[in-house]
């Protein structure tokens, strides 16, 4: 399946990307993810990405358009991806529209995770994710902590508040949701390939997207 998730930070489109990954062989790929690795190994893509990042502003389309635009043509792609983060402006869905027609594929949905803002807040700070750029499990000193404190169950690194975990970094990031990636939702709505779900649960979200997609 080619599909993005949309929805504010802490929507659980990263959840929802993993269980779907376990359906047909699609992959994740997560711009967040992609970049907080490049900050890690300081590479040229780090160095430019990671002040944005820390503030909770976006980092340039041209940077992220780079990234996708490589990402994309990689083998295992073929199958399916699901989109987690990207796009996040209307200029990104554009550039990802001509990108997708060049490469020759086709989304089959685009996928708006509604959460109420409590929750969303809620979660953001109390999400925890392991430092090891290779592997960014998300916890949640709440609802699914890590069973030795501070340790990833997967890998046995440490696992950390992100920076932009901040509570002033995520207010900022929830405005620049709502100015900038929210108008997606009338994107994609035009482009008729909307899903909203309203959903708490990841499992509801990936049921309702097999509904939809009749898997
Ligand atoms: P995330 O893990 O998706 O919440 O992304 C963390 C941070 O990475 C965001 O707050 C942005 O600074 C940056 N980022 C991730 N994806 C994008 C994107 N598609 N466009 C611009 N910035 C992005």
């Amino acid at each position: 399946m080619k599909l993005i998730l949309l929805g504010a930070p802490g929507a659980g489109k990263g959840t929802a990307a993993k269980m779907l990954t376990g359906l047909d062989g699609s992959v994740q790929i997560s711009t967040g993810d992609i970049l907080r690795g490049a900050v890690q190994a300081q590479s040229d893509l780090g160095k430019q990405a990671e002040a944005y990042m820390k503030r909770g502003d976006l980092v340039p389309d041209e940077l992220i358009m780079g990234i996708m635009e490589k990402r994309l043509q990689e083998p295992d792609c073929a199958k399916g991806f699901l989109l987690d983060g990207f796009p996040r402006t209307i200029p990104q869905a554009e550039a990802l529209k001509k990108l997708l027609a060049k490469l020759g594929m086709k989304l089959d949905l685009a996928v708006n995770i509604d959460v109420p803002r409590n929750v969303i807040l809620d979660r953001l700070t109390t999400r925890r994710t392991c430092s090891n750029a290779a592997c960014q499990a998300i916890y949640n000193v709440k609802s699914n902590p890590p069973k030795r404190e501070g340790i990833c169950d997967k890998c046995g690194s440490p696992v950390i508040q992100r920076e932009d975990e901040t509570e002033a970094a995520i207010s900022h990031r929830l405005e620049t949701y709502n100015e900038k990636t929210a108008p997606l939702i009338g994107f994609y709505r035009k482009e008729g390939l909307l899903l909203t779900v309203n959903a708490t649960s990841s499992e509801a979200v990936v049921d309702a997207i097999k509904d939809k997609l009749a898997l």
